[in-house]
């Protein structure tokens, strides 16, 4: 078991977590562990603008969690993806948005 130590553990490498990792490294005396679940976004799917549908329903790349059931919706639940590789959701929406 690695026993390296660290001043601050983030876990999370979303969209918090990267801008929290990234200001806590400006100081060069701060040493942080960015902990991410999420695989790889080496991905077609999410580099390709347009893409966007299939990393938001897939779980590889996506949470795939759902609301509860919501009772003006007779009771349906609705898809509520959050994504699941670093820089999470807003890498999966930053290809499509630039693209515009
Ligand atoms: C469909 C959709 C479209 C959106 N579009 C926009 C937009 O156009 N513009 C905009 O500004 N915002 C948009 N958002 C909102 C934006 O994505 C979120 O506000 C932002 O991602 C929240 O950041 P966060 O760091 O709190 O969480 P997240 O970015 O979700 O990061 C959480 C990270 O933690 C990881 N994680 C979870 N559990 C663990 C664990 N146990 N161990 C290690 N890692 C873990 C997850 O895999 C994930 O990478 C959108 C959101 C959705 C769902």
């Amino acid at each position: 078991m690695n026993s390296e130590k660290f001043d601050y553990i983030i876990v999370g490498a979303g969209s918090a977590g990267c801008v929290l990792a990234n200001r806590l490294t400006e100081d060069s005396n701060n040493s942080v562990l960015l902990i991410e679940t999420g695989g790889s976004d080496k991905s077609i799917f999410i580099q390709m603008p347009t893409a966007l549908s299939i990393p938001m329903n897939t779980k590889k790349y996506a949470w795939q969690f759902e609301t509860q059931p919501e009772p003006f919706l007779n009771n349906r639940r609705m898809h509520c993806p959050r994504g699941k590789v670093p820089v999470s959701y807003t890498h999966l929406t930053l290809p499509t948005i630039y693209s515009v």
